[in-house]
């Protein structure tokens, strides 16, 4: 069977799709769900704000963006829908939920299977009755976690990459929750090329990282040009993995953008940052440091669509 992405505008091939933005954000609600307006926004407002970043990023040669705001967080599909139509970036949604602060009441009660199946048919079928399939799992755990919401939730997620072939991202902070997560997902039989660690750059241990790749898990570094981020240390994590033969595990964005529904601007309060930064500065940054274009290639086009096809 041949494996494609899916985007808002339907499956796509991965030969059509050159650079690939593996974690970025477009429409984020982070009141989480019990706010009464949550999620709520117009199409229109959320394109004035965010079109010019997606066109700065089709001129800087990125065609495909995954967006991490998942359920929870305010993954809102008609804003999506709407920001796919102007940009020719292809946009993947996600199904998933957020940590266990940011589930909302419907999936608290509800059984591992019959979340796996809920997921199973964003990603096979469509969202919210649409045709628009998820194009992966996207979880998140707390930094104390996994809690045991949140080990139903990689259950249950394991359960639909299974069924499905989708490929689950979580957000874990350091590396012994990311080590516990990977334990939960093989215990229930998931191979780990189907998981991919976001935020991984949160944990200082380089070796940790190594370890997650070799048992399988892709590895995100996804803090470029993040204020927060000393790109410096970033570039050296970069480095040491490609170094170490994990350049086809590795995963590289910004974590940017961020309209914020709650703010009339619809910025969030530090300022709307762009897709641009790999291309413009890391990339040229990992040339002069003798990293090759093949590798680039591999890192930037082939890594993130071997790892969101199905
Ligand atoms: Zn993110």
């Amino acid at each position: 069977m041949v494996k494609r992405i899916h985007t808002i505008k339907g499956p796509i091939e991965i030969d059509a799709l050159d650079f690939i933005l593996p974690h970025e954000h477009l429409f984020t609600d982070l009141r989480g769900p019990l706010v009464a307006d949550y999620a709520r926004g117009e199409p229109a407002a959320v394109i004035k704000v965010v079109e010019p970043y997606l066109a700065e990023a089709s001129a800087a040669g990125i065609t495909a963006l995954v967006e991490c705001s998942t359920v929870g967080v305010g993954r809102n599909l008609s804003v999506l829908r709407g920001l796919a139509e102007v940009t020719p970036i292809h946009i993947i949604a996600p199904t998933g939920v957020y940590r266990d602060a940011y589930i909302p009441e419907t999936l608290r009660e509800i059984s591992e299977q019959d979340l796996a199946e809920l997921w199973t048919t964003e990603l096979t079928e469509g969202i919210e009755g649409t045709s628009i399939r998820a194009g992966f799992i996207k979880l998140a755990m707390s930094d104390d976690g996994p809690t045991a919401l949140e080990i139903r939730n990689l259950r249950a997620a394991a359960m639909a990459s299974q069924n499905t072939g989708a490929v689950i991202a979580s957000h874990t902070i350091g590396g012994k929750i990311a080590r516990k997560e990977m334990d939960v997902l093989e215990e229930v039989g998931l191979d780990l090329h189907r998981f991919i660690w976001i935020h991984a750059q949160t944990e200082p241990d380089i070796s940790i990282l190594k370890d997650a790749a070799r048992r399988g898990a892709y590895v995100e570094l996804d803090s470029v040009g993040a204020p927060h981020q000393s790109q410096a240390e970033l570039l050296e994590t970069v480095l040491a993995l490609i170094e170490a033969g994990f350049a086809s595990q590795l995963l590289l964005s910004h974590d940017a953008g961020w309209y914020n529904p709650e703010r009339a601007d619809g910025l969030p309060n530090e300022g709307y940052r762009g897709y641009t930064a790999l291309t413009k500065d890391f990339i040229p940054a990992l040339l002069q440091r003798g990293i090759t274009e093949e590798q680039i290639r591999l890192i930037t086009v082939d890594c993130p669509a071997n790892a969101f096809a199905f």
